[in-house]
């Protein structure tokens, strides 16, 4: 993960607020698109907004990977700043980690994230690192809302789930059922991501089951009822993967 700055300096007199706002909309366009991790705050000092987000890549802010909205946004406030908006590295996180994938062509995917957030939802199927969302050339801006979107509410149910108080059985059915609402979105963003790529994208079920190990396994598919528990663990994390329904999960670490 690296650290970057986003600057831009105020040569004009525009209204504040209306700076203020544009950048605040620019950072979450960026996260959106997967060029930024986001969550940062930004800070205006006397004669500049500022932001340091972090980052999968260091080249993550290149503006090859901007979409039409990043690009708006930034025209936005270069006229009404008067200025160049910048963009600087600032250093590589420790520890040093960059476990970002680097095949040049997948096997297949999987969406997967959990309430660390800690980065890309889409799994390269070859290596198993995580696949920067900008990176794939493919999808429009409204596939990038479509995962950022199904993220947002997996996270929002992970987070009940680790909370342990409020709603937590609710949420595991949600992301442990195949027929669940948020399964049904993941699903969906699975087949237009395979549609566009033209790579089968694996959908994966939640597994926290009060269940022995021996009756875990003897699980089928939830969708069509086949076998699916691998020989082998497959990129270090699914013990089942059904390659008719598309769908992967994990033994529980419950039993
Ligand atoms: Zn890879
Ligand atoms: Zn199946």
């Amino acid at each position: 993960m690296y650290q970057q700055k986003i600057a831009i300096t105020i040569n004009s007199d525009f209204d504040k607020e209306k700076l203020s706002a544009e950048f605040v909309i620019l950072i979450s366009e960026l996260s959106r698109s997967g060029q930024i991790m986001g969550g940062e705050s930004s800070y205006f000092t006397e004669n500049e907004i500022i932001c340091y987000p972090n980052t999968l890549e260091m080249d993550s802010l290149d503006t090859k990977y901007n979409n039409k909205w990043v690009d708006l946004r930034i025209k936005n406030l270069e006229d009404w700043c008067n200025a160049e908006l910048r963009t600087e590295f600032v250093g590589e996180h420790i520890p040093l980690s960059n476990d970002v994938c680097k095949c040049n062509t997948h096997d297949s995917y999987v969406l997967f994230t959990t309430f660390l957030k800690e980065n890309s939802p889409v799994i390269c199927g070859s290596c198993g690192s995580p696949v920067p969302v900008y990176r794939i050339n493919e999808l429009t801006d409204k596939d990038q809302y479509d995962i950022q979107s199904w993220e947002g509410d997996y996270i929002s149910c992970d987070n009940l789930n680790m909370g342990c108080s409020v709603g937590e059985k609710w949420a595991i059915k949600q992301m442990s059922d195949a027929t669940s609402q948020l399964s049904k979105s993941g699903l969906k963003v699975c087949s237009r991501i395979a549609e566009i790529t033209e790579v089968p994208v694996y959908y994966y079920l939640f597994n926290y089951r009060r269940i022995s190990i021996v009756k875990d396994k003897l699980r089928r598919c939830p969708t069509c009822n086949g076998k699916w528990l691998l020989q082998e663990r497959w990129l270090g994390l699914y013990d089942f993967k059904c390659d008719k329904c598309k769908l992967v999960s994990s033994l529980s670490s419950r039993s």
